[in-house]
């Protein structure tokens, strides 16, 4: 085979274990065969559209099986996917459009009216209109109605081509996607990942998670993000195990799922977990078939891990990022308890450490920025110097921008973000502590702590808390519990009350827009 990549995989898979399940949606299955038939057809359709080697195609629309399929049809004739946040606004998501330039924008029937705005504003010449993609369960029946006069409609598209093989040239240090980070620090940035990126971050969870052919993998996150996708989607696919699509987040369907498919593999962030086990179905459902929960995101509380213990669950536990497409840390289900609040040990072919600024390594408790290096690191920004991982690497360690400490055992704990960090007093406060302190206030319903300057102390932390409804903590209430918890440059010297924190469409902090309102 000429194609080295992900193009490949679906071929590889019909011609390994061409009977098996691949994909699961709304009841309806796809043996690896048909997932093949289906790819090929679309290559051929993205072909005739004029798609070529390096293109972009960009995806905008919940999760459905024809977000894979694009992806693998976009392997198979070199061109590189580009999966969109469906939360963002549509002058977002304009930004990130004109950033990428794509050939195409494929779009779910939820979102017809962005993608027309961006093809009536000359951000997209073409768009693709993928039938069935709804995420509020509106009637949409597969592939009749266009979005605009021109747009065709995704199962035509496929019905349109045939099968035929298609073996276009496309190694493994060529593009395969680029994906925008969240933009929590700034303006998304879109990080190119390379098909041998994106394989040997499936080769380490294979490694690290130990799958096996007979997983059912319940997808629930949302798909263009790098955890659902690159995490579970598609380790699951390259072992020719069973990937389950569940349309939303949605607690209840959640359940039903894990019953009716017998999953035996989740991903989810800590806050879908709460959520599960709040559901009212949560004490009588049959969890049995359950073979790991993995967590990513952010540490799973205490709380947390207590509850699935109750059930006879454990969690797995990482850390990572977009530009690593994603994995970087690991944390096993036998160490939840005894590390917990850890995000493990860097995954088999990553490395990891922490440093001070000079890039020495730090000493065990000492914190400092976490870098990465490994097969799974990007190859760079898009449009920020091509092929250059620039100012985000130093000696061949990607610089993460990310607060943590090692211990003595060699797992690490994520403390913050580095440019969250200020120094009060010639001590560095990290704003997480304070905030982690904060939360265990019974009246505090969302907090943020940020640095801003101050003539004695040259910076001093300013608190913008969100109180509980008919809660009623003054500003001296919350310092004095914080003084009980905290040293004292830790404690903010000032609090603002406010009504909601300003957050980004994956739900993290915006304090860069906090410090503009100040
Ligand atoms: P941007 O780079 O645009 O500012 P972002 O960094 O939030 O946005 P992502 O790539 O989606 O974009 O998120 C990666 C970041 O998420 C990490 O750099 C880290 O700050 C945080 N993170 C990921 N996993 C964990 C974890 N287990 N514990 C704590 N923080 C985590
Ligand atoms: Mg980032």
């Amino acid at each position: 085979m000429l194609n080295e990549g992900l193009g490949s995989w679906s071929a590889r898979r019909a011609r390994t274990s061409p009977e098996r399940v691949a994909v699961v949606h709304e009841g309806a299955a796809l043996t690896y065969a048909e997932l093949h038939a289906r790819v090929l057809r679309l290559a051929w359709a993205l072909r005739g559209l004029g798609v070529r080697t390096g293109d972009r195609v960009a995806y905008l629309g919940g999760n459905h099986p024809a977000l894979l399929e694009t992806l693998l049809a976009c392997g198979t004739v070199g061109a590189v996917f580009v999966p969109l946040n469906t939360r963002l606004a549509t002058p977002e998501l304009d930004t990130i459009v004109r950033d990428c330039a794509p050939a195409l924008l494929f779009h779910g029937g939820d979102h017809t009216g962005p993608a027309a705005e961006l093809r009536a504003a000359g951000a997209v010449p073409q768009l693709v209109r993928v039938a069935g993609t709804a995420e509020r369960g509106e009637d949409d029946r597969a592939g009749t109605a266009p979005a605009g006069a021109t747009a065709p409609a995704y199962e035509e598209l496929i019905a349109a081509h045939e099968p035929e093989p298609l073996d276009a040239p496309v190694g493994l240090d060529d593009v395969c996607m680029i994906m925008y980070t969240s933009g929590t620090t700034g303006r998304p940035k879109g990080a190119m990942l390379t098909h041998g990126n994106i394989t040997w971050n499936c080769v380490n969870v294979l490694l690290d998670v130990d799958i096996t052919a007979d997983e059912v993998t319940l997808v629930t996150a949302p798909m263009f993000h790098t955890a659902a996708l690159n995490m579970t989607c598609l380790p699951t696919l390259l072992k020719g195990a069973r990937v389950v699509i569940a349309p939303r987040f949605d607690p209840d369907l959640t359940l039903d799922l894990i019953e009716s498919e017998g999953v035996t593999w989740m991903f989810g962030v800590p806050a879908m977990f709460n959520a599960l086990s709040a559901a009212p179905r949560w004490a009588e459902a049959d969890l049995s078939s359950i073979r790991i929960l993995e967590a990513g995101g952010a540490p799973v509380p205490d709380t947390t891990i207590a509850t699935y213990q109750k059930r006879g669950l454990t969690f797995l536990q990482g850390y990572g990022m977009t530009e690593t497409a994603p994995g970087v840390l690991f944390l096993g289900a036998a160490d939840a308890v005894r590390k917990a609040g850890s995000a493990g040990r860097p995954s088999f072919f990553t490395d990891a450490r922490v440093v001070r600024p000079d890039l020495t390594p730090a000493d065990p408790h000492e914190p400092g920025e976490i870098v990465v290096r490994g097969p799974n690191v990007m190859l760079g920004y898009w449009g920020r110097g091509a092929g250059t991982p620039s100012s985000h690497t130093t000696d061949g360690w990607f610089r993460t921008g990310d607060v943590a400490v090692t211990d003595e055992d060699g797992y690490v704990r994520i403390v913050d973000r580095v440019k969250d960090m200020y120094i009060s007093g010639g001590e560095n406060v990290y704003p997480a502590e304070v905030e982690n302190v904060l939360h265990e206030h019974p009246d505090i319903a969302d907090c943020a702590v940020i640095g801003v300057p101050d003539d004695r102390w040259g910076e001093v932390g300013h608190a913008v808390v969100v109180l509980s409804e008919r809660a009623g903590a003054t500003a001296d209430d919350l310092a004095d519990h914080c003084r009980r918890h905290l040293a004292g440059y830790k404690v903010p010297k000032s609090f603002a009350f406010a009504d909601a924190l300003p957050r980004n469409a994956s739900g993290k902090l915006l304090k860069q827009r906090l410090r503009h309102t100040l």
